[in-house]
């Protein structure tokens, strides 16, 4: 048996059509554009990256994109006002931050300055209590482009066993709630956890959120279960190059799984599809307007 694999790239090509569309019905019936502010601090080279794209795509689906370049050596205080002039700024509907932070930056205080209705990264804490208990939240995008992978290929998740390999508040814990919302019974594993494998067979769904290239083997597998792999890891090719490969070993796991995403092409790009989405969600909120589905 090979697995289905699920493609990351054209799904959420297809979700940022969706968002697009809501931004032009949005101009069209209301004369609103949803605007999405990245803060950057420091020079990192893979979030320059990821900022880069991230305002790429933003302008693609029609919002306003603003960025804020500030130097390594900014203090709290001057982030700070960065992020309360953006907080007042009604062209403005979603707020990011990108992580990591320069070590002289308190990122918890920095996150938890951001309003809630415009956390779009859905780390402030209000929104961290909305997710876990069940009310209306931002929710982090890589956990929510995962679920809405899952619920793509297995329309309800209900009574489905769930392991979760990970447990950082950015993509294991947010995903474990996201799971337990739709009613799977999940399990949370990490680098504590005894008999790892033994744990992810009894898995309908494994989410792979460790952070350590190809760990989870195909012999670990439960035959017909899905994978989803959040992993990015760049490692070296024996010819001196690099290539990206996810905490799975797909290999092993596209014989046995029922069906897996892939890395490069799956989890990541839904990570930024879902960023828009949630700043389409801020934007409709703020002006207390219907929210897409
Ligand atoms: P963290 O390093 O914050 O967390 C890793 C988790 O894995 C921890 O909970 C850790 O356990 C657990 N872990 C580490 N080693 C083992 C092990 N041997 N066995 C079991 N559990 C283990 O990583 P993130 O959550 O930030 O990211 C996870 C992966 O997802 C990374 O590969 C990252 O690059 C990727 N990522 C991808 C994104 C995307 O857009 N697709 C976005 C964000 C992340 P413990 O808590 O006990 O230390």
């Amino acid at each position: 048996m090979t697995a289905t694999v699920i493609d990351g790239k054209a799904f959420a090509a297809k979700v940022r059509g969706q968002v697009a569309e809501g931004v032009a019905r949005l101009k069209a019936d209301h004369d609103i554009t949803p605007g999405l502010a990245v803060v950057l601090v420091g020079e990192d080279p893979a979030s320059q990256v990821y900022v880069k794209s991230k305002g790429k795509m933003t302008r693609e689906v029609g919002m306003k994109s603003v960025e804020h370049r500030l130097d390594a050596s900014v203090s709290e205080a001057g982030l700070l006002e960065v992020i309360e002039t953006l907080n007042a700024d009604p062209t403005i509907h979603g707020i990011l931050v990108q992580l990591p932070l320069p070590d002289h930056l308190n990122s918890d205080l920095v996150i938890n300055a951001i309003d809630p209705a415009k956390d779009v990264d859905g780390f402030h804490i209000s929104n961290v209590g909305r997710l876990a208990t069940g009310q209306k939240a931002m929710v982090p995008c890589t956990p929510l482009g995962a679920l809405l992978m899952l619920r793509d290929h297995h329309g309800s998740l209900s009574g489905m066993n769930a392991v979760v390999i990970g447990r950082s508040n950015i993509v294991g814990k947010p995903m474990a709630q996201l799971l337990l919302g739709d009613s799977c019974t999940v399990t949370i594993a990490h680098s504590r956890t005894r008999d790892l494998p033994d744990v992810v067979r009894g898995a309908d769904i494994v989410v792979a959120a460790v952070g350590r290239p190809e760990m989870v083997q195909g012999d670990w597998i439960k035959p017909g279960a899905t994978v989803i792999d959040v992993g990015i890891n760049r490692i070296d090719k024996p010819d001196g190059g690099t290539r990206l490969v996810g905490d799975a070993d797909y290999g092993s796991c596209v014989k046995v799984a029922g069906a897996i995403t892939p890395v490069p092409g799956g989890v990541g790009p839904m990570t930024i599809a879902c960023l828009l989405a949630n700043t389409l969600t801020a934007c409709c909120r703020a002006n207390a307007l219907a929210e897409p589905d």
